[in-house]
């Protein structure tokens, strides 16, 4: 007896050309589940790379802004100590030295603080009602006589018809603050700043507005990034931690406001926080 079997409506050599198609379908999506995965660890340990290198980055830079100021203040100090300063004139400047030192110690420090609580979720923001205009001259009468003494020109131009907004004035004014002092740290020989109230496509706003060195277009959408500097020219001279704009955003996205940035690489800069409350409306 002979037993046959007949495939029905099909021949082995169909059966094989569809296994094979079947097969080699599963080896390509293998493949490809196998470089995907590839490219998605690649990014993930340069990412890493990055984080590492910034960060130890921003530890140095850390050091070095502490280091400064240490070094000048124990210098001052112990000159002072030691009486060698004869004239009153002089001592007067030590000690203008000695305590311009210790604030831009306690801004540094400030800063770490408020971006490690930022970081953990642990910033809290009071908001009450509050005056810009009142707010930025607050601001243009602590920092006039330093920027002037460093050879600015410090303007103040307000709105007199600026509602009253629910802020947390503490944090907008710190805010502000960092910007006035970017604005000042990154300047060269057009040393010009200027606060302002205004309205902004009928919203109310404060600008902070220098002639300094610009940004560029490429790196407009990093600067407000946790750590990050632009790394050529002035900036690589320049201080900072690299936190300064990321404090301003977080403090500018808790308050449901807006942060835009108008610059050119050469002509200065304008960073303009928008708040969300039509004319007349507060
Ligand atoms: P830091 O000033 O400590 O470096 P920031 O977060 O405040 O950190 O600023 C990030 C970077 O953005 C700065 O390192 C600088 O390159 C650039 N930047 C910020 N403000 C200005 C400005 N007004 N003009 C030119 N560059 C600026």
């Amino acid at each position: 007896m002979n037993l046959g079997i007949i495939l029905k409506g099909r021949t082995l050599g169909g059966l094989i050309a569809e296994r094979t198609y079947t097969n080699l379908l599963l080896i390509v999506l293998m493949n490809i589940v196998v470089i995907v995965g590839v490219i998605i660890i690649y990014r993930n340990i340069r990412q890493e790379i990055k984080l590492a290198q910034i960060k130890s980055d921003f530890v140095s830079n850390v050091s070095h802004e502490l280091r400064t100021p240490l070094a000048l203040i124990s210098m001052y100090s112990e000159t002072l100590e030691m009486e060698r300063v004869k004239t009153e004139e002089k001592k007067k400047e030590y000690y203008r030295v000695i305590s311009q030192e210790s604030n831009r110690l306690s801004r540094i420090v400030n800063s770490i603080l408020s971006f490690s609580k930022i970081e953990s979720g642990k910033r809290k923001y009071n908001f009450q009602p509050a005056d810009l205009n009142e707010l930025i001259t607050q601001v243009y009468e602590n920092y006039k006589y330093h920027l002037e003494t460093k050879g600015f020109t410090f303007k103040i131009s307000s709105n007199e018809q600026m509602p009253e907004l629910e802020l947390d004035r503490e944090a907008i004014t710190e805010a502000v603050i960092n910007l006035v002092d970017n604005a000042a740290k990154y300047s060269k020989e057009d040393k010009f700043i200027e606060l302002k109230t205004l309205y902004y496509n009928s919203k109310p706003a404060i600008e902070v507005v220098d002639k300094g060195i610009g940004i560029s277009k490429e790196d407009q959408h990093k600067i407000f990034d946790k750590f990050f500097r632009v790394s050529t020219g002035l900036v690589h001279d320049t201080k900072g931690t690299g936190l300064g704009l990321t404090i301003v955003k977080h403090v500018i996205d808790s308050h449901n406001a807006k942060i835009e940035l108008e610059s050119n690489e050469g002509n200065g800069s304008t960073f303009r926080i928008i708040f969300n409350s039509t004319k007349n409306s507060a």
